[in-house]
């Protein structure tokens, strides 16, 4: 599969969507393997109370829990958000081969205003980097 892939980025988008009324500023992500989504997840920091909860972390997790194994080395991330520090560090981590992102809410989030393409420059290996991708459908995406 090409990347960034349409077609899994509105299936994302649609996830998003579905899983995020009535909750404020919510942002999705998938893990891509092959042509295949191995894991899905939705921001849910307000529910949890939990800042760590980020649609990445919650994707990430939930595979790497699954798979014994927390390499996604085959892998790709797809989140209607640009990914924050936090989450660019754990993708970094997980060594996965790349980020595609919807649209840029660093200027919402109000503080850790670093571009993802800063963090991933100093990593060991190469993580491609795609954004904004369908990016006025992502910001619909968040329900507000
Ligand atoms: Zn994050």
């Amino acid at each position: 599969m090409k990347h960034p892939n349409e077609k899994i980025m509105r299936e994302l988008i649609k996830y998003t969507k579905s899983h995020s009324k009535g909750k404020n500023n919510s942002s999705g992500c998938f893990v891509v393997k092959g042509d295949k989504i191995i894991s899905k997840g939705i921001s849910r920091v307000g529910v949890y109370h939990d800042p760590t909860a980020h649609g990445e972390m919650n994707a990430i997790k939930k595979i790497c829990r699954k798979q014994k194994n927390y390499h996604l080395k085959d892998c790709w991330i797809y989140s209607t958000q640009i990914p924050c520090p936090m989450c660019t560090s754990v993708i970094v981590w997980t060594e996965a081969k790349g980020i595609v992102w919807g649209w840029d809410g660093r200027k919402e989030w109000g503080k850790l205003n670093i571009h993802p393409k800063e963090i991933l420059k100093t990593a060991k290996n190469e993580i491609k980097l795609y954004g904004p991708f369908l990016e006025d459908e992502c910001l619909k995406a968040r329900n507000i």
